[in-house]
Order: C-alpha cells, then structure tokens, then sequence
C-alpha cells in the first residue's frame, strides 16, 4: 500500500517536473500515428486532437509536448511529415503586432470585423435584429453575437429557438464566417421572402460566431497562423498558456479524450465550467430555456455528429432515432459524414454531451470543409469560406424548421 502510495507520488512529482521543465515551442508538427484499434485511438486522443481517422492511422497536428507524449507511448508508430515553426514565420513579417489574416485569407474575420459586421446588421435590420453578449473572455473581449427573430424580442422565452456557435478553437477559423454569414442570410430571407419571415415569427436564433477570441486573435497575430487551438489561460504553475474549451464542459469531465497535462491541446482545465468563455455559455443556455437546438462549429473533416461523445454507448430511445435521422437528412445537403461523435473515438467534457445532458437540446457539433490536410485542413484559404457556407445553408436552415418540435423529423418523408 505504501509502496503503491509512494510509487503514485513519484510518477506524479516527475509528471509535474516535466511540465514545469518544458517550455512551449514555436514548433508544430504534422504527424501521423499508426493505429489499429479503437482504444489504440482512444489512447492517442487522450493526449492531443485527432483528424483524418483511417482504419489502421490517424493524423494530427501538435505541439512538441504532445509529440514527445505520443513517442512515448506509440514509439516508432508516430511519423512526423511536416513541421512548421511559426516563430521562424513571424521573423518574417513585419508589423508583428498587427492582427490581421495572412496575405490571401483578409475575407476571413478578425474579432473586430466580426463585431463589425454584426452591428451593421443590427442596424441595418433594427426590427429583426439585437445585438447581445455572452460575457468577457479571460483577456475582456466581449463574446458578441446577435438575435434574429421574425417579430420582435417581446416573450422572447416562449419562442422555441436555435443556438449557433464558431470558433470553440481558435485556428478553426472558417467556424467563424459559417455562422457569420448565415446571420446576414437569415436577415436578408426574413426582409424578402414573406414564408420564410412568417416563420420566423415564433422562432429565435441566437448565432455567436466567436466563443474563443483570444485564442483566435493569438493565432493571426503579426499575419502569421500558429495553429493554436485553446484559449489563453494562464494555467497556474505552469509555462504552457490554454485550456482545450470543448473538453470543459461537465459530461465526464476529465475522462478519455482529455488531458490533464496544462501542455497538451486537450488540457481539459481545472474545473467543468472553469472558462469564462464556457462559463458564459452555461449561464445563458440555463437562462433560455427555449433553446431546442444547437450547432456547434468546428473544423475540418467534413463531420456531422451528435452524443455521446463520451461513451460508445448510443444514448437510445426516440431521441436517438431524432438525432440520427436529423443529421442523416442535413448530411443529405452537404455531403458530410453524419455519425455519433464517439464513432471515432471517445472524447469528455463536450459541448453537445453538455448541451444534450443538461438541457435537453438537440445539438450537432459540425466539422466543416475540408476533409483533409491536403486540401488545407485548418488554413483552406478563402475560396472555402463560400463553399462551407453554400453548403450547408440548407442543412441550418432545416434544424431551424424543426427547432419548434424536433421529434416531427421522425414523420418527415424524404
Ligand atoms: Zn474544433
């Protein structure tokens, strides 16, 4: 028992040494980790962000702490294809203080465009729309976002609604201008299209095209991408910044597909909820309760998902049969692969396992274009912006249709 004890306290006394003996790196690493069982991927996703699942590998993106994990525990399995060192790029450039897109990417947002673009459509569209806040980020940004209804917020409460939310991770930056574009669409469909502005009557959307901006902010400083993907937290006792926000939600907390080292990319935080950027979020879903539907969006692999996450077990009953039938029909739109979000591998502490959970909401985590590093994966340039948009259009505007009953997508006929 001592024995065990003393042993524990060992491992962790040098688990803490060798975070506080690392130092963050300017270094990326493209890899590619070969494995062969869903447990092998489960193991690997336990220690940083997995894309591009394939039956005997799977790829991804990390940081040097994450990859001297991965040698760890898969050896000569892991092969680094490509590093990409920012702080080389930066040299570069040379207003480094400038937040700004890379040269070719200036139709992306910054968080400034955003705020933007979002008051000139509030006032463009006074009757239609508000802008609201979630909250401040840790750095004090506002996490702005804006409310579309066909008449007006009186009662706003009692009209069933539909929550759109980008840029949980700050690289995922075309998970901004998706749910930005479609406010400006649903805005100009109300003003135009008598039906559509009918509906919209009893309905609410709620779109907040940045959760984490200063992470999103961090990773286009000084027009150089650094594929940061946590916000910005200063973690106690520790030289690497960032908690992976979408494993701070409270389903599991903590559990597979997270970490707890401060360094990694899936650092699930101290607490569920110990975010303001997540903490906002409970706040205000707990205090609209009319919310029935959510998409959260991400990028990339071309995904539609929905809970659990966390477990491989399927959550069962009629709401199952909603879920998989609701993301079977918008998959019909957009040509994305729909599946439970485990289907690749288990991961906690997730937006739509909470969203679902605790709320009953019906909510879908989006991985958008593309579907794999080579056609760009977190950077696909600006010529994507259009097509994610244009595809999935459709598929937002069906979850909105069904947004006062969810289950009436079980008597729809194809
Ligand atoms: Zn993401």
């Amino acid at each position: 028992m001592l024995k065990g004890f003393c042993f524990a306290a060992l491992a962790l006394m040098l688990s803490v040494f060798s975070i506080q003996g690392f130092s963050e790196s300017s270094k990326i690493y493209h890899v590619k980790i070969v494995t062969h069982e869903k447990s092998e991927r489960a193991s690997a996703a336990s220690i940083t962000h997995l894309l591009e699942i394939k039956k005997n590998y799977v790829t991804a993106y990390v940081n040097s702490f994450d990859l001297k994990e991965l040698k760890r525990i898969f050896g000569s399995r892991v092969r680094v294809l490509k590093v990409y060192d920012w702080k080389r790029e930066l040299a570069r450039k040379r207003n480094k203080s400038k937040i700004e897109f890379p040269e070719g990417d200036e139709p992306y947002h910054t968080y400034q465009e955003v705020v933007d673009e979002l008051n000139k459509l509030a006032k463009e569209y006074k009757t239609f729309a508000k802008v609201l806040s979630l909250g401040k980020t840790i750095e004090g940004h506002e996490q702005l976002g804006i409310k579309i209804s066909g008449s007006g917020f009186a009662n706003e409460n009692k009209k069933p609604a539909m929550m759109l939310m980008g840029s949980h991770h700050s690289r995922e930056h075309l998970s901004t201008e998706v749910p930005l574009m479609l406010a400006e669409y649903f805005l100009k469909k109300i003003s135009t299209d008598s039906r559509f502005h009918s509906e919209m009557k009893n309905r609410i959307v709620y779109i907040f095209p940045v959760i984490n901006i200063d992470g999103k902010i961090h990773d286009i400083q000084g027009q150089t991408y650094k594929y940061w993907r946590k916000n910005r937290k200063d973690n106690e006792g520790s030289s690497c910044k960032g908690v992976d926000l979408n494993r701070n939600y409270p389903v599991d907390f903590g559990g597979s597909g997270s970490s707890s080292s401060t360094c990694s990319d899936v650092y699930h935080g101290v607490a569920p909820f110990s975010e303001p950027e997540t903490q906002n979020i409970n706040e205000f879903v707990k205090k609209h309760d009319n919310i029935k539907t959510m998409i959260s969006f991400h990028t990339y692999s071309e995904l539609i998902l929905y809970p659990w996450s966390y477990t491989y077990d399927p959550i069962g009953g009629l709401d199952e049969k909603v879920f998989a039938k609701m993301a079977k029909d918008m998959a019909e739109w957009n040509n994305y692969t729909p599946m439970q979000s485990s289907g690749l591998y288990t991961s906690s502490g997730d937006t739509c396992d909470w969203a679902y959970k605790e709320h009953e909401i019906f909510c879908f985590t989006f991985e958008l274009n593309p579907s794999s590093a080579g056609e760009g994966g977190f950077y696909p340039g600006a010529e994507m912006i259009q097509k994610a948009f244009q595809l999935n259009q459709k598929p937002v505007e069906y979850l909105l249709e069904y947004t006062d009953d969810p289950y009436r997508v079980l008597n729809r006929r194809r």
